[in-house]
């Protein structure tokens, strides 16, 4: 977990290993880092469940992560939404935002928040990274399919088993409750799950494995029910021993902070700086992540200033 840890929540993954490697699997119960993500944004709740879906996806798909290495998940996409983009790091932490995060659409036909409906069609991409934030620069690497649902977990599923030729079974769900009859909603629960079939797995297993999930109740009814992490895997994976490699506490984690801010705005050419001092006496950066807002009052733009020279 990193020092920047915003949501201190109970919020728990498990990366596990089942059949001698030949599948990888993973689960995490996100409630409170997706209900932070949406206080945050002040989302809609269909947004909310499109964001905590992503969020969910992007840690489960991160777990494996080494030191430095980040993954970043974006959905470019024609809906209401706008876009969603979350940012996993290999501490637990998660980050990320909607581009619209009012936007709503009518419920499904199902009666269901509509989470296809809000994003609509286009781009998923998933990008890794490593050693950026220290300033060691690699080639990152890129890859994207279309969105072939909008559903988001299908998404993840489709693009493990296009780009990097895993074939995957994935859920993800947000279960947003009404508080009262004004509108008010809370994030009632939050997880996901994700097998990955690595080659040479055997057929007899991956059978096995595709009927339990086919009978499996749906994550946020064994989230909502009390079930851990642990207990995901034990239900989607229905009998197959598992062996569990690691498990950890994730929340939503951004690495904004005022120092940032200031050697942001310090960046700014000086003539610009003087303009901003003399007519606005202030500046205030807003973090696309997390939207946490960093105000620079008139002696902090001064500071900047006179640190700069001439
Ligand atoms: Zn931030």
């Amino acid at each position: 977990m990193s020092e920047r840890q915003v949501n201190t929540g109970a919020d728990r993954l498990v990366r596990a290993t089942a059949t001698d490697g030949g599948i990888r699997c993973m689960a995490a119960v996100t409630t409170n880092l997706v209900a932070e993500a949406a206080r945050r944004h002040e989302t809609s709740p269909t947004v909310a469940a499109a964001l905590g879906r992503t969020l969910t996806g992007a840690l489960l798909l991160g777990s494996g992560l080494k030191e430095l290495d980040r993954l970043t998940v974006q959905i470019v996409c024609d809906g209401a939404v706008g876009g969603i983009t979350a940012e996993a790091n290999a501490l637990g932490g998660v980050r990320g935002y909607a581009r619209v995060p009012e936007a709503d659409v009518p419920l499904n036909e199902d009666g269901k928040f509509d989470v296809r409906g809000v994003v609509g069609g286009g781009m998923f991409y998933v990008t890794h990274e490593s050693g950026y934030d220290i300033g060691l620069y690699k080639e990152p690497y890129r890859g994207s399919v279309p969105i072939v649902s909008g559903e988001i977990a299908e998404d993840f599923a489709y693009y493990l088993a296009k780009s990097e030729q895993i074939p995957s079974a994935v859920q993800l769900g947000v279960l947003v409750r009404a508080r009262d009859e004004g509108g008010e909603w809370f994030v009632e629960a939050a997880g996901g799950l994700m097998i990955q079939v690595m080659p040479g797995a055997d057929d007899r297993t991956v059978a096995a494995i595709e009927d339990a999930i086919r009978r499996t109740p749906h994550v946020t009814t064994l989230v909502r029910a009390g079930a851990q992490p642990v207990d995901l895997l034990r239900t989607a994976l229905g009998g197959i021993e598992f062996e569990v490699l690691e498990e950890r506490e994730v929340g939503f984690a951004c690495s904004c902070s005022y120092e940032r801010a200031v050697s942001m705005i310090s960046s700014i050419e000086r003539g610009e700086l003087e303009l901003i001092l003399r007519e606005d006496k202030g500046a205030a950066m807003t973090c696309h992540f997390c939207n946490e807002t960093y105000r620079l009052d008139e002696a902090a733009l001064e500071n900047i200033l006179v640190g700069s020279g001439t």
